[in-house]
């Protein structure tokens, strides 16, 4: 969601005249788009930004802003106004539209500029946005999120649902297949509840299916899917409409029904494991990946075990694994018995040596057998290599031409770690 936030950022910023520099020596504006779902990377912004300091001794005219998620939380701008001194501009999650006019503010005159909004309202249409890829993209379908998970600052720094009308969203898919992207993923803290604020009758599923009708567009991705409210109306479209990739993330989050009480997870384990055998049962090629927590408050190690054993259960291709951390404001942060972090650390451990050997397990199944990929460009670890996705989400590395950047081709899977599938090109 912050990525896609950034892509509007640069898109505004780019009508505004500005280029775009990787040396904050050589940038005139430095903006950092900040989330605060954890404590480590708002430590790190803070080391960041604070660092800028000398640069900004150095050339006066440099305007640095923070905006996203941080500033959003009522009780960490104050913190920000004082720490970070040498910051010019704070804005929130709800009025990146306001970009340009904020900076021709502090460009005329010279002082500070807080612009934090309470409310999202409409969803603001018509935004520019600059975008890395030119074959695959993100579409947010719906901003914000009802659910008040408790570990969670999402809802307080995101604001309530407020879905994009079926209109706009198709005209952005068109536009986006118009300019050659192939794949879309539609964006949403729980995509499964899209609609339900809108005067239409439109739900995710007749979403999807509008989606699956656009000329262009081959692939259909979307996340992420909150377990209590996936219908069997949308899994019989996951396993209908051609387009939608096999792929549905399903956060899990714990496998103890106390701790998903605790979470206000709203269903048990029993239901997840029957949503899953549903899914499974229709789209038998489905993969599924996963979200979980360890250390939640009053987690005890039976609680642990239930996790350990709901991973067991489910064959999950991935899954990020997470240490709780405690979130000002939320409702988990002031719950009795925090877990000490060191027995996090410890179950963190052992949990994703667990996933990690299924995860393995999984892409040995794949052995020998062909995918359909979409290349995405150079491998990370090996840039004379070339990496894409399988409908499944599994990413594959293999040996290519530039040239075959951003088609579909198949590809034969020769070997496999936990993370990666290794292949080599069939002949097309
Ligand atoms: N809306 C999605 C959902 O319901 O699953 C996820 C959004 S959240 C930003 C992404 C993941 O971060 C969550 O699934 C959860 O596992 C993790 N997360 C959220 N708050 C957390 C916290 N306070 N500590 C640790 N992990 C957290
Ligand atoms: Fe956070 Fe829960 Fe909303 Fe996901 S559904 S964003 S975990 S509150």
């Amino acid at each position: 969601m912050n990525e896609r936030d950034t892509e509007t950022i640069r898109g505004l910023l780019r009508q505004e005249g500005y280029s775009f520099t990787d040396s904050p020596e050589d940038a005139d504006l430095i903006l950092y788009n900040t989330c605060c779902v954890r404590e480590n990377p708002e430590r790190k912004v803070y080391g960041q930004v604070g660092q800028l300091q000398e640069l900004k001794a150095k050339k006066p005219g440099l305007i640095i802003g923070i905006c996203g998620c941080m500033p959003q939380q009522e009780e960490e701008l104050p913190v920000m106004l004082e720490r970070l001194p040498h910051v010019d501009l704070f804005f929130g999650t709800h009025n990146i539209h306001r970009l340009p006019e904020l900076l021709h503010r502090i460009n005329a005159t010279g002082e500070r500029v807080v612009e934090i909004l309470d409310d999202g309202g409409e969803p603001v249409e018509g935004l520019p946005a600059l975008r890395d890829n030119d074959f695959k993209a993100f579409v947010t379908i719906m901003h914000g999120c009802n659910n008040f998970c408790s570990y969670c600052i999402v809802p307080y720094v995101r604001g309530r649902e407020r879905s994009r009308t079926p209109e706009a969203i198709l005209d952005e898919i068109r536009n986006l297949a118009d300019a050659g992207v192939k794949e879309v993923t539609l964006l949403g803290q729980n995509v499964n509840s899209y609609g339900k604020d809108l005067q239409s009758d439109t739900d995710f599923a007749d979403l999807l299916e509008m989606v699956n009708e656009v000329p262009g567009i081959q692939r259909i991705r979307f996340t992420t899917s909150h377990p209590k409210d996936i219908s069997d109306k949308l899994i019989q479209q996951l396993g209908s409409l051609d387009k939608v990739c096999e792929h549905l993330h399903l956060p899990v989050q714990a496998g103890s029904n106390n701790v998903l009480r605790r979470m206000n997870r709203k269903y048990t384990r029993e239901y997840y494991l029957e949503r899953v055998e549903r899914i499974l049962q229709d789209i038998p090629q489905a993969r599924l990946t996963t979200d979980l927590i360890v250390g939640f408050p009053g987690d005890t190690e039976e609680d642990f075990e239930l996790t350990l054993d709901m991973v067991r259960k489910v064959h999950d291709s991935q899954a990020f694994t997470f240490m709780y951390s405690p979130r000002s404001g939320t409702a988990a942060a002031t719950m009795p018995d925090q877990v000490p972090l060191d027995v996090k650390k410890l179950r963190l451990q052992k949990l994703m040596e667990l996933q990690n050997a299924r995860s393995l397990a999984w892409r040995k199944n794949m052995l020998g057998q062909e995918y359909e990929i979409l290349v995405e460009g150079p491998s990370k670890s090996d840039p004379e290599q070339l990496t894409g996705r399988t409908r499944g989400n599994e990413i594959v590395v293999f040996k290519g031409t530039d040239s075959m950047v951003g088609k579909l081709l198949t590809v034969k899977i020769t070997s496999a770690n936990s993370w990666t599938l290794f292949g080599e090109l069939s002949s097309q």
